[in-house]
């Protein structure tokens, strides 16, 4: 059973990262309940540090954030500041030795780092403090941001961490705490989300996204800025511009498929965007059909928008199972065609004998919905057209997605009229890239859109995107 089938045959997630600074409530469990939030952005490991002004108590592991805490493990971590992190690898294999946050003691104290994106120096900034005695027990690039820290931190963490976003090329959201402190830092072009909340009765809270902050009870207050560095402490919240930022490069594929349609991310929600993504879809295709349905659920507010734009009614044709988790047992090679169909089920009443426009967020590899197409077939629609509410995938990210290599992108490899023969659809339709930037109006240039175009804002070496390893 390959991979990508019952995953959905779409990108990997990221990480999510929380932090908390808040005296007097529980941070473990309000950080608990923020990475409930941001499962969605990685179901690998999770893991939470608190400080409780002497030292960092961390608890970590392998798994779903119900899977890896206990209440008892919760108990322990009694403090009053703390991060969280969830994960899916995106580099760094996956194992309880890269699950973060990472905690480590250097000359200025005790730290915890957890990190969302890639660097995309990482092979040479690796090198280099191997060269000069650094060690390395992990392998993600997160260990390297670890390492430069304690090297240029004797005793001052701020003054460190400006000296290391020089040195860091690439995509970086984090959350730092130490004993005592909750920082917040954001990569110059500002790849990955980070928010900044506020709790009632007094703390702070940053998440990669907004509804980690709704689940919390913090009322947002703004976007971490590209650059800029937060720093949380019983003096309250202050703010400096820890590297120029030349440019705003948010990673427009949250917006299509990673991020939860309740978040709001840099001025745009998420749910919004489907939706007019949709519409725009159904501007530049107006399909004849007698049925929008999505693809649940990331396909779900574009399918909305077309059917809205084009004056056809919504319906869910597809139900999906909802309880498939990381521990499901993969289908053995006999039964590999029962694959999607035990994630996604049509419903025949709803299809049978009906001109389709089936909606999805995007189309990576193409082994899912050539499956989805046959499964309308069996279930007798006059004709199915599969609309995409982004444009083909051509380029692999290297800011911290898992989009596949570039060799396993079928639109990379194939043009659109190809792939509609093999996934055996009527039509197959993608929205224009001019269409994607025209949702987010005069703020289009302020958006990564390098899997779509090539264009990529922070030079990457395309032959070499994993081989940091030592
Ligand atoms: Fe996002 Fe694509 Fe840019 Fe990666 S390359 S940051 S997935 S828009």
């Amino acid at each position: 059973m390959e991979k990508g089938a019952l995953r959905g045959d779409k990108p990997k997630e990221s990480c999510g990262i929380f932090g908390v600074y808040a005296p007097g409530k529980d941070v473990a469990r309000l950080t608990y309940y923020g990475l409930y939030a941001l499962q969605h952005r990685g179901q690998e490991s999770a893991g939470i540090a608190v400080g409780n002004g002497q030292r960092i108590l961390l608890h970590k592991g392998m798994g779903l954030v119900a899977e890896v805490f206990r209440r008892r493990d919760l108990e322990e971590l009694q403090g009053f500041v703390a991060i969280g992190h969830v994960r899916y690898s995106t580099t760094g294999a996956s194992s309880p030795l890269n699950a973060q946050p990472l905690v480590f003691r250097y000359a200025g104290g005790m730290l915890g780092l957890a990190h969302n994106g890639n660097l995309t120096n990482v092979a040479e900034l690796r090198s280099r403090l191997f060269s000069t005695g650094s060690v390395f027990q992990s392998t993600t690039d997160s260990e390297v941001i670890v390492n430069l820290i304690a090297r240029y931190g004797q005793s001052d963490l701020v003054g460190a961490l400006m000296k290391c976003m020089i040195d860091l090329k690439g995509a970086y959201s984090l959350v730092i705490l130490t004993e005592k402190r909750l920082m917040a830092v954001r990569d110059p072009f500002a790849f990955r989300p980070l928010c900044l909340g506020e709790l009632p009765g007094g703390g702070y809270v940053v998440a990669s996204e907004s509804c980690a902050l709704d689940t919390v009870g913090a009322r947002w207050l703004r976007d971490v800025n590209p650059g800029e560095i937060v720093i949380i402490d019983e003096g309250g919240l202050t703010s400096l511009q820890g590297a120029i930022s030349p440019r705003r490069a948010h990673c427009i594929f949250e917006y299509i498929y990673f991020a939860r349609p309740d978040s709001t991310m840099d001025g745009f929600n998420v749910n919004r965007v489907r939706r007019e993504m949709g519409r725009v879809l159904a501007q530049e295709y107006p399909v004849r059909a007698d049925l929008v349905i999505p693809v649940p659920d990331s396909g779900t507010a574009a399918a909305r928008g077309y059917a809205e734009a084009a004056g056809i009614p919504f319906e869910e044709g597809l139900m999906k199972n909802r309880y498939i988790g990381r521990t499901f047992i993969q289908p053995s090679q006999d039964l590999r065609d029962l694959g999607v169909r035990l994630k996604l089920n049509p419903i025949r009443e709803v299809l049978a004998g009906k001109r389709v426009v089936m909606v999805d967020d995007s189309l990576v590899r193409g082994t899912t919905s050539s499956k989805l197409v046959a499964m309308m077939r069996d279930c007798g629609v006059a004709e199915v057209h599969l609309c995409l509410a982004s444009p083909p995938v051509i380029r692999s990210c290297y800011y911290g997605i898992d989009t596949s290599d570039e060799a396993e992108l079928i639109a990379a490899q194939k043009p659109p009229e190809e792939i509609r023969r093999l996934i055996n659809a009527d039509g197959l339709y993608y929205l224009s890239i001019e269409g994607l930037l025209s949702v987010f109006g005069d703020k289009r240039h302020n958006f990564c859109t390098a899997c779509f175009t090539g264009d990529y804002p922070v030079p990457v070496d395309r032959t070499g995107k994993f081989s940091f390893e030592p």
